[in-house]
């Protein structure tokens, strides 16, 4: 790799700039987005083109990655930084006379995805290139990215995510790689000589799938793996020249490009919508025509041999249409009988379980099953019919349990039952979500398939999360110990040698406030609120869900407004509330609570008897660039959902990697991070998951006894009953109390507000809290996604 010095850069950039006319003194940001990542697209070019070369002579086992969602986040200070060239970057601009910043700023999140699965998929990616596995994504280029949230008089608006406006500099279109997929039609089967069937499919409706390659540059080491996203697209032309066929066949273009035209907006749940579907089977079928191509002109060994050098990862059920289509396409289309076509797919498939929510448990109904994926359904079924006959042959013990076993059930195709039959592993995503899996939600099938079973702790990236993030805090970690913990994250435990080291505690104090400060501006530009940032920056970001319970968060807040108001000389710490959340746009009671913390916060920002003492703030479009601004800048980090809801986080993590300290729930991976840091370095509180599992069982809580005897409480629910904040709140009310409070807002209330007490006083002794804070640091190297990938590849890829 060529040495780069800023005048090379900057010189290099000229020429750019030359081809399209542009004088480098006179471009604007965006030309010099544009024009940078030209320049180290080059690059990455050659790299890519090496590493390609390198898995076609070593034929090393593939992993491919399945999912619908990729949220990968601003890629143009990411593929400077894993080139080591962001140094030269930012200086080469500033000499310029530009603020690198604001170039940085010029690039659009690519929106493909939700939240958390999405987000994780993408620092998997980085990880697997990082550690030089060959691992590659495979996506959908939608159109629309997830909506653009605006917040209007406090309510949430949807603004149509269009990324593709201006082009996206790191893709690559492919149309010589591009593939036909078909759907419906009817399916005709026909007996040979030999007695084996075959199967032809008529009248199907054929979509082009258009595969955009996006590099995956690995850290420091030229690895430049592949995230391919697939376009949909007409197969032929409109070339009609009557006028009624010509407006049909355009509606029939149209209703194709809808294929990918954009991302569904529900996290943690599932809308069972046809076009859903078509999306899904689209993924699948484009990717397993790719995947075993590359097999056959690379590998070129027989089919049988196909598990040695393929897995495929299925990220949720979303993607596990994949099963029966290998299978269809191993018997349909190369002959293969079914107890071989079974043996090679069944080997081949991993699935990633996210959620224990009912609600987000994928199922079809059978009839659009049926008309959408005529042959997919013929062969679910027989998969099915296969699976009940085992059970009931193979495991009389679990006889009566096969209704709720069966993959074909009630009119429905459960797909996460289609995903554990047809896997050789099934992984939870933290150790308490998959004990849960284990004990309640696929208990059967655990007792049917225990070695299958398996657990993989999430984890981030944290060269995006730490080292690019918050790049002072790297350089001061770097400084305490060396730089190996860059490599091996794990060593960031030699921290804790100085835990008491007071001018490095003074440092990570310096780091904060600077980070404060920067995010106070921030919230100053974007919202006009003006925060104090020596209070303490009490942050809850992630998609809004009741599980997650905002509300519980907002409760607080109320409840410090209350007692403020009551006696204005209250001692207690400033604390600045932020938030930002995504609902799901059809997620009414979510929306309800987006327009309460808003109304909240124009109460307690404007009231002149709080002096000052609390902020509220929400900031909009939560998204990867907007969580880069926030969590280094974090003191206390929320992770306050139902006990036994949230699968794993991340957002946890990532927190706890800039050091911040957590107030949580024993739920997901917070349990993993108490083991780590133990209970003196984090604030715990709640109830835990089989407490809340039993109250379900028993129907012995009862929310309006809580409402009846906690004055807090009573005096929270009445001003939203009565109009405190505005008539709209009525709905909170009711709805909490009718349904008995099904996540435990009320139940969790009195500790959560205690351990709040708790922490007001805890960081009053800023050493104290410093020193907390580094713990943290120190053990946050666990959850860096390299462990995380490193497992997966080693038990479950045999990479
Ligand atoms: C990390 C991340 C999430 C996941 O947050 P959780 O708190 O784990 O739900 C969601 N959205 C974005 C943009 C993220 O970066």
């Amino acid at each position: 790799m060529k040495k780069w010095t800023p005048a090379l850069f900057s010189s290099q950039l000229e020429s750019i700039l030359k081809e399209h006319e542009i004088e480098i003194k006179e471009a604007s940001s965006k030309e010099m987005y544009y024009a940078i990542s030209s320049l180290i697209s080059q690059e990455i070019e050659r790299n890519w083109k090496k590493t390609e070369k390198r898995y076609h002579s070593k034929r090393p086992k593939q992993l491919y990655y399945l999912s619908m969602e990729f949220l990968i986040g601003g890629l143009l200070k990411n593929n400077l930084f894993h080139y080591d060239m962001l140094d030269t970057c930012n200086q080469a601009m500033t000499e310029l006379g530009f603020d690198p910043d604001q170039i940085y700023q010029e690039e659009r999140d690519p929106g493909l995805g939700n939240g958390g699965l999405g987000r994780l998929a993408a620092c998997f990616l980085d990880s697997l290139a990082a550690l030089q596995y060959p691992g590659h994504g495979y996506g959908i280029r939608y159109r629309y990215g997830l909506f653009e949230q605006r917040i209007i008089n406090g309510y949430q608006t949807e603004l149509p995510d269009y990324w593709l406006d201006s082009p996206y500099p790191w893709e690559i279109r492919k149309i010589d790689e591009a593939v036909e997929i078909e759907y419906g039609g009817s399916v005709h089967m026909q007996q040979a000589e030999d007695g084996s069937f075959t199967f032809s499919y008529h009248n199907t409706d054929k979509v082009l799938a258009v595969p955009y390659d996006v590099p995956i540059i690995g850290f420091q080491n030229k690895v430049v793996n592949t995230l391919r996203l697939w376009s949909a697209e007409p197969a032929d032309a409109v070339q009609q020249p009557d006028e009624t066929e010509y407006y049909h066949q355009l509606e029939h273009h149209h209703a194709i490009e809808q294929i990918s035209g954009f991302l569904y907006p529900d996290d943690s749940s599932e809308e069972g919508k046809w076009l859903r579907l078509k999306q899904q089977y689209f993924l699948v079928a484009a990717s397993l025509q790719k995947i075993l191509k590359d097999y056959q002109e690379n590998v070129r060994k027989s089919l049988s041999k196909l598990p040695d050098k393929v897995v495929i990862q299925i990220n949720d059920t979303h993607p596990s249409l994949a099963i029966p289509e290998m299978m269809r396409i191993l018997m349909d289309e190369e002959s293969l009988g079914w107890d071989e076509a079974w043996q090679i797919t069944s080997n081949m498939f991993a699935y990633t379980n996210h959620t224990i929510m009912s609600e987000a448990l994928e199922k079809w109904p059978v009839t659009v099953m049926h008309q959408l994926l005529p042959r997919l359904y013929m062969i679910i079924n027989e998969i099915n019919e296969r699976f009940c006959r085992d059970i009931w042959e193979g495991h009389t013990e679990l006889r009566e349990r096969i209704s709720e076993m069966a993959i074909i059930a009630d009119g429905y195709v459960h797909m996460a039952r289609l995903a554990v039959v047809g896997s050789f592993s099934v992984n939870g995503v933290a150790k308490l979500h998959t004990q849960i899996l284990k004990t309640q939600e696929l208990k059967d099938f655990y007792q049917l398939y225990p070695k299958r079973f398996n657990n993989k702790t999430n984890g981030i990236t944290h060269r995006r999360w730490l080292l690019m993030a918050n790049p002072r805090l790297a350089e001061v970690i770097t400084e305490t110990i060396s730089s190996h913990w860059i490599k091996r994250p794990r060593e960031l435990t030699h921290l804790l040698r100085h835990i008491n080291d007071k001018p490095l505690l003074d440092q990570l104090d310096i780091i904060k406030n600077e980070n404060k400060q920067k995010l106070a501006d921030y919230i100053q530009q974007t919202t006009g609120i003006l925060v104090d940032h020596q209070s303490i920056f009490d942050v809850q970001i992630k998609r809004l869900h009741e599980y997650k319970r905002q509300l519980l968060n907002t409760f607080h807040v109320i409840y410090l407004y209350n007692e403020l108001k009551e006696n204005p000389l209250l001692d207690i710490t400033p604390r600045t509330f932020i938030f930002a959340a995504k609902a799901a746009p059809s997620y009414y009671f979510a929306k309800e609570v987006i327009k309460l913390i808003n109304t909240v916060a124009s109460v307690v920002n404007h009231d002149p008897a709080i002096k000052g003492k609390l902020k509220v703030v929400f900031l909009e479009n939560y998204n990867v660039s907007l969580a880069e601004k926030i969590i280094p800048a974090v003191d206390l980090s929320e992770q306050i959902s139902t006990a036994g809801k949230e699968a794993s986080g991340t957002g946890n993590m990532k927190m706890m990697m800039n050091g911040a300290l957590t107030i949580g729930t024993l739920d997901g991976a917070n349990i993993e991070m108490k083991q780590l840091v133990s209970e003196a370095n984090i604030f715990l509180f709640g109830l835990q998951s089989d407490e809340v599992f039993q109250y379900y069982q028993t129907g012995e809580y009862q929310a309006n006894e809580l409402y009846q005897t906690d004055d807090r409480l009573a005096k929270i629910l009445d001003q939203l009953r009565d109009g405190y904040f505005g008539h709209e709140f009525k709905d909170i009310y009711y709805q909490l109390l009718s349904t008995n409070d099904p996540y435990f807002i009320l139940k969790d209330f009195d500790d959560y507000v205690e351990t709040h007490q708790h922490i007001d006083q805890t960081y009053r002794n800023k050493d104290s809290w410093l020193s907390k804070s580094l713990v943290n640091i120190a053990h946050s190297g666990k959850f860096s996604s390299d462990r995380t990938i490193r497992e997966y590849a080693t038990s479950i890829w045999k990479l």
